[in-house]
């Protein structure tokens, strides 16, 4: 930091301590991800400065002849990244895609099909407490006994409520999702068919996770999960009429200027993706994943659906008898960040809940391979089952902070 110290003491201690933060203990939320400078760099430009409503040779502002090029070398690597004919890279988040594309293929009271939050789906696929499910008729589907997603019943509840759409995606579901499957189930019934890949976003780009581009009308993400790019949105088609819809549900249906530092962000880790070193990064982010899961299961935890496919595991802690809450807490003094998440069939409130969701994407960029990752999730099996065994847990947190001294974090850089 050169300027923040000088102008804002608060803010630049705050900074600092965020990064000693960052530095000081192993992130297992399966959300996050540790950007690489190049994309913190774009992000601290000059297009922060630079108003472009509209679309690049299409604006409403002067002056952003150097901001379309930034903004279409953004969607043209998106495009080639997913194998998509149409790429919309302005949404600020996730939440703001998905409004977007709800808006964009249906109007307020249809009907949607879409997973429950209690099994794994998001708040905007029609959680109460959302706009998904204030606007529109929202019918929750689930998971079978052993915890896969219920095709079966998805059917059912479409040839029962003919929705107008149905989504698929999750936030803590750790197996292959069947695009295809459901991509069947929503034609079928004349549904439109939307996919949130926003967790596994960066699996899909290198064939780790089967694509939904092909089966979706549209397909929806977030930039900044295991896509390791800037915190923010994108939406992809196949469809010329509805890339139309999509780009003016964006603007000026629901936002006003893109973010176009964040858009520069973007660009980069795009053009970062379609490197062959991010093939190899994701398939040591899924190597990792199944190792800290054999370390939990090992030491006495039960994964939800007995293992991953993927990049996360979600874990029952029934069996150390704490709750998600206390685990999270327990775990973050031992150093290992992880969040609270509902299990299947959840009997505690979302406040409290029986599991936990980790995951591998940050720790992977940080250079943890197999082998730290099972000691991973051996220490938080140890930690959780010795929860108040301070000498215990004493020994967990020297073992993690051996395996952090090893990774040092974003060297070069100083606050
Ligand atoms: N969709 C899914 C599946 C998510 O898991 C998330 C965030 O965790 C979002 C959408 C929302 O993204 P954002 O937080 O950027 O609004």
């Amino acid at each position: 930091l050169n300027y923040v110290p000088q102008t804002d003491p608060q803010v630049a201690d705050a900074l600092r301590q965020e990064l000693s933060r960052q530095r000081g203990t192993i992130e297992l939320i399966a959300s996050e991800n540790i950007v690489s400078p190049a994309v913190m760099e774009a992000m601290g430009t000059v297009l922060t400065n630079k108003y472009a409503e509209g679309y690049p040779g299409k604006r409403y502002y002067g002056g952003c002849e150097k901001v379309d090029i930034v903004e279409n070398l953004a969607i043209e690597r998106a495009k080639q990244l997913f194998g998509a004919e149409f790429a919309n890279v302005q949404p600020h988040s996730g939440a703001q895609a998905n409004y977007a594309a709800y808006a964009a293929l249906i109007k307020p009271g249809d009907t949607v099909l879409g997973m429950s939050l209690d099994n794994g789906g998001h708040l905007t696929h029609g959680s109460k407490a959302n706009f998904s499910g204030k606007l529109y008729n929202v019918i929750p589907y689930g998971l079978t006994a052993d915890e896969q997603i219920d095709y079966d019943e998805m059917q059912r509840l479409a040839e029962q409520h003919r929705p107008q759409l149905i989504v698929a995606g999750a936030s803590a579901y750790p197996r292959v999702i069947d695009f295809e499957r459901i991509a069947a189930i929503a034609r079928g019934v004349g549904a439109l068919f939307m996919v949130d890949m926003a967790h596994i976003a960066g699996l899909v780009a290198t064939g780790a996770h089967p694509s939904p581009v092909p089966h979706a009308d549209v397909v929806t993400t977030t930039t900044h999960k295991t896509l390791r790019g800037p915190r923010g949105g994108l939406i992809l088609t196949n469809s010329e009429e509805l890339a139309k819809k999509l780009n003016s549900a964006v603007f000026p249906g629901s936002q006003g200027g893109p973010l176009m530092h964040v858009i520069a962000a973007k660009a980069v880790a795009f053009g970062e993706a379609l490197q062959p070193s991010f093939s190899d990064y994701i398939a040591r982010v899924v190597e990792n994943c199944a190792a800290m899961g054999r370390g939990m299961t090992e030491g006495g935890l039960r994964l939800v659906t007995g293992g991953t496919d993927n990049h996360l595991c979600l874990v029952d802690l029934t069996p150390a008898g704490v709750t998600g809450k206390d685990a999270e807490k327990l775990l973050e003094s031992v150093g290992l960040t992880v969040n609270k998440n509902t299990v299947p069939n959840e009997q505690l409130s979302p406040f409290v809940t029986s599991g936990i969701r980790v995951g591998t994407a940050a720790g992977t960029t940080r250079g943890f391979d197999a082998d730290e990752f099972y000691q991973i999730g051996k220490f938080i099996a140890e930690a959780v089952f010795n929860a108040g065994n301070e000498a215990k847990l004493a020994e967990v947190k020297a073992g993690v902070d051996a395996l952090i001294a090893a990774h040092p974090l974003y060297e070069g850089i100083e606050y």
